[in-house]
């Protein structure tokens, strides 16, 4: 089940956090590694790639290298920053606005540019939005359109690689334990208590299983999906939150 034996996955931001919670389970399960990130944490799952996806140039170089032997049958675009919380778009920041898109939108449209190239027909790419991308959470516009771009590059991409058999999909999760939300785990833990059917955060294991599922071939008749992983919160109001507007 969800079988993954020598198949060569290339992933994005998989030094830290969902990433590399991914890389492990996917190393686990019989997969030979390909990882990429900006920094130069080298893991030892697997060939590494020291990379910024925002550059094009340095990402098709990276996939490129990776696929030099053995074509690439899996790829996840992932590596992803933070925005601000709590500040409208008015009062947003233009440079990290820049950042969030260069990175966070730019960096997944240049693995679906260049990597289908060094890919086996047959295969399968899994990029990382966010559950911000549907789910209005006030103050954090331009990280939620850098993920909500995501999604229909994930569309379009599955259609015109359908000829190809590579199917592609999104995960969105909500609030995950990682690096990126450590200065703001009280509050996302908070959010999580009250707004999630589950009752807390995350944790990157949780998300990664579903990528696992996804670059198995188990998940041959799901194509051009996105696939919340958010302790139910996109599925309205909690208990939690219903006492809270009625006690107000
Ligand atoms: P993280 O900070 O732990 O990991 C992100 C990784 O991406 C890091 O290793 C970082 O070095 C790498 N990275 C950042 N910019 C890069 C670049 N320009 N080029 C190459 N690598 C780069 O954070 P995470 O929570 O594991 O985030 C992974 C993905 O999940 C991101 O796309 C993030 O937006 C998304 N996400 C996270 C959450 C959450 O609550 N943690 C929720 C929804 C979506």
């Amino acid at each position: 089940m969800f079988n993954l034996k020598n198949k060569h996955i290339f992933i994005t931001g998989g030094a830290s956090g969902i990433g590399l919670a991914v890389a492990k389970r996917l190393s686990d399960a019989g997969a030979v590694l390909s990882i990429c990130d900006l920094n130069d944490q080298e893991t030892d799952l697997g060939q590494y790639f020291q990379a910024d996806v925002s550059d094009p140039f340095a990402l098709e170089q990276a996939l490129s290298q990776a696929a030099k032997h053995t074509p690439i049958d899996v790829l996840i675009n992932n590596a992803g920053i933070n925005g601000e919380d709590g500040v409208s778009i008015e009062d947003s920041n233009l440079d990290l606005t820049r950042r969030l898109l260069d990175i966070n939108t730019l960096g997944v449209y240049h693995g679906l540019k260049f990597g289908p190239r060094f890919m086996n027909d047959g295969g399968s790419i899994i990029n990382t939005s966010s559950l911000g991308a549907t789910l209005v959470f006030p103050g954090s516009g331009p990280y939620s359109a850098s993920k909500a771009s995501i999604l229909s590059l994930t569309q379009m991409a599955a259609a015109e690689l359908a000829p190809r058999n590579i199917r592609v999909n999104a995960v969105a999760p909500a609030f995950v334990k990682t690096q990126l939300t450590a200065d703001d785990e009280t509050l996302f833990e908070k959010i999580s208590a009250n707004s999630t059917l589950t009752g807390r955060m995350a944790n990157p294991e949780e998300i990664a299983s579903v990528y696992h599922f996804l670059a198995s071939d188990d998940a041959s008749y799901v194509n051009g999906q996105v696939i919340n992983v958010d302790g139910g919160m996109s599925v309205g109001f909690t208990n939690k939150t219903l006492e809270l507007i009625t006690a107000s």
